[in-house]
């Protein structure tokens, strides 16, 4: 089965005190990473603690916006099929998001996507990922 996945309207996402300027980055179509600056990590989603050394020195980052499929699941019964997968970024964190412009058994475990934004329904852009590389198209 190679249908392509359906083109599925996110909700809007409900930006919160401390998502505010993540999701202010979205609109203008940036993805953005927390990173520390006590210990170097990069981590996803962005908090305002170092999940690893758990310092309060910590900032947003833009993401280049690559990654490689670490995980994924193909929701099949849903009225517009989709996938949901894990992508683990260029930087390193690993983040949930889901995979567009693809056929649905083209999507593989370590298959290069890149980033992009999709409108929601009334609220910022939601970042999703796309075939990269020989995989695009
Ligand atoms: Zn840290």
């Amino acid at each position: 089965m190679t249908e392509p996945l359906g083109k599925r309207i996110p909700a809007a996402p409900e930006p919160t005190v401390e998502t505010v300027e993540y999701w202010q980055a979205a609109d203008a179509h940036k993805l953005m990473i927390g990173r520390c600056h006590g210990c170097g990590e990069a981590y996803f989603y962005p908090r305002s603690r170092c999940p690893r050394c758990l310092s309060a020195d910590t900032g947003l980052e833009q993401a280049e916006g690559s990654g490689t499929v670490y995980s994924y699941s193909i929701m099949r019964r849903a009225k517009i099929p989709y996938a949901i997968a894990y992508v683990t970024l260029a930087e390193g964190p690993t983040m949930m998001t889901n995979i567009v412009d693809c056929a649905i058994d083209h999507i593989s475990i370590g298959m290069p996507v890149s980033l992009v934004f999709v409108e929601s329904d009334g609220g910022s852009p939601v970042p999703v990922f796309k075939p990269a590389g020989e995989f695009a198209g």
